[in-house]
């Protein structure tokens, strides 16, 4: 068990990923700062606050940078959402709060509110100052949270900021989840997602870390717990069910990033073929061509229109250079030991929309290495016999409080909703947090 922290000093020291991954979107200096928090309108009733799942008060935290107020900015951004800093790197700003600014009216730039919140946030981590929350008063209660990604960091602070102890269980040896593992390194760098859980940790945060937790150790859980709080993620990227899937350069998108981030892979093949067309799949793609694949491509079997990545997304994918082949389908891998190409169909769409092969139109690629970035199965096995309500595989909750069919358990995050943002399961977290106090609160008055 560890009560943290130093996570950050676990980083993997690796220049030449840092050099490969440098940062997508550069930090803003102190003048560029106070020149941008200058030009927004502090709306009423901001729509870049609504447009937010934590309903960070942008205004109020721009208006603290524009007036020198770096501390105060940062304790704003933290007061909605604790893991600020990562979100101001990895959020899709473009669909949230940016994309909501109303500068969008006057046909001017939006506010680069991601960036702004990041000088804040940085200012708070290279200032060594603490977490500007202390932890409530000791109310004896405890709660298991299963999986350190970001809906159960989210719903550890709300819960030890009102004095509920909180105890994390996560297969791996680091916390985050995808915030440490999952995300594209030029977003998002390991070490800073580590460096904003230990200033997270100050608030007393237990973790266990190489604990695999299944029916039994759930069941012994519930027993030591108040409450258990279920932030499992998705489970494995779903197999192709062709031949050739076990060949020797045959991997997932997931295992792919988390390799490249944690220095274990430091270049790519020649040629590299990531199959599916989601913003995963354009992580591991972009991430081949910055660490040396001469060719690069995305095989999906539909069209741009249908691909399930951001725009903003594909256009950078094309930025790096990836090519796209559209309607295409793998039906095989070739290769002996190692992978040598991919066995590719063409497809056309019928009136009624499905997808067929053209007859006669089949090619080959030669690849080196491919990626599959299909999508996740559900991981929720291990909670079968009826413990929470499932549809699909995916926890039922109820949206405001996180609470599941079982009233001693919650949920948040992709486990509940399929895979969305990183800000959408924070969002989860803090609502389970207050909602677990609230339960547990309701529970001592009944008793
Ligand atoms: Fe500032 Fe734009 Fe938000 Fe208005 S909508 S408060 S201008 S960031």
């Amino acid at each position: 068990m560890s009560e943290s922290t130093n996570f950050f000093e676990q980083a993997p020291d690796s220049p030449e990923i840092a050099a490969r991954f440098p940062d997508l979107h550069p930090p803003f200096n102190k003048t560029a700062a106070l020149t941008e928090a200058n030009r927004c309108l502090y709306c009423f009733d901001a729509p870049c606050t609504i447009a937010c799942p934590t309903h960070i008060d942008v205004p109020r935290f721009i208006k603290k940078i524009a007036s020198g107020n770096l501390q105060g900015s940062a304790k704003t951004i933290l007061d909605a959402n604790i893991l600020g800093a990562s979100c101001s790197r990895a959020c899709p700003v473009d669909v949230l709060c940016e994309g909501a600014c109303v500068m969008h009216r006057y046909n001017t730039q939006p506010i680069a509110i991601a960036r702004l919140q990041r000088f804040a946030m940085d200012a708070l981590h290279e200032s060594g100052a603490p977490l500007p929350f202390l932890p409530g008063e000791d109310t004896g209660k405890s709660v298991a949270l299963i999986g350190a990604g970001p809906a159960s960091l989210a719903c550890a602070a709300e819960l030890r900021r009102r004095g509920i102890r909180a105890e994390i269980f996560d297969a791996r040896p680091l916390p985050g989840g995808l915030n440490t593992y999952g995300i594209a390194e030029y977003k998002l760098p390991l070490a800073e997602s580590l460096r904003e859980i230990d200033m997270l940790a100050q608030l007393g945060v237990k973790f266990n870390f190489n604990v695999s937790v299944d029916a039994t150790k759930l069941a012994a859980l519930e027993t030591t717990h108040d409450a258990v709080f279920l932030g499992v993620g998705l489970g494995a990227i779903y197999q192709l069910g062709i031949t050739g899937e076990a060949l020797e350069g045959v991997t997932n998108a997931l295992d792919y990033i988390a390799a490249y981030k944690s220095g274990e892979i430091t270049s790519a093949p020649g040629r590299v073929a990531i199959i599916g067309a989601g913003n995963t799949a354009i992580d591991a793609a972009n991430a081949s061509a910055r660490l040396g694949a001469s060719e690069v491509y995305m095989i999906y079997r539909r069209g741009p229109e249908q691909m399930s990545a951001f725009a903003f997304e594909y256009e950078h994918a094309k930025q790096e250079g990836v090519k796209f082949l559209w309607h295409v389908r793998p039906i095989g891998i070739q290769g002996t030991e190692k992978v040598k190409a991919l066995d590719l169909a063409r497809l056309e769409v019928t009136p009624d929309g499905s997808l067929v092969p053209i007859t006669g139109e089949l090619f080959q690629l030669q690849v080196d290495l491919v990626i599959l970035a299909i999508g996740q199965a559900t991981h929720t096995e291990f909670l079968d016999s009826g413990k929470v309500k499932l549809e699909r595989g995916r926890i039922v909750i109820d949206r405001m409080t996180g609470q599941t069919s079982n009233p001693k358990y919650f949920a948040g995050g992709d486990c509940t909703n399929g895979g969305r943002e990183v800000v959408d399961a924070v969002a989860d977290g803090k609502r389970a947090g207050i909602g677990i106090a609230a339960w547990l609160e309701g529970q001592n008055a009944n008793a």
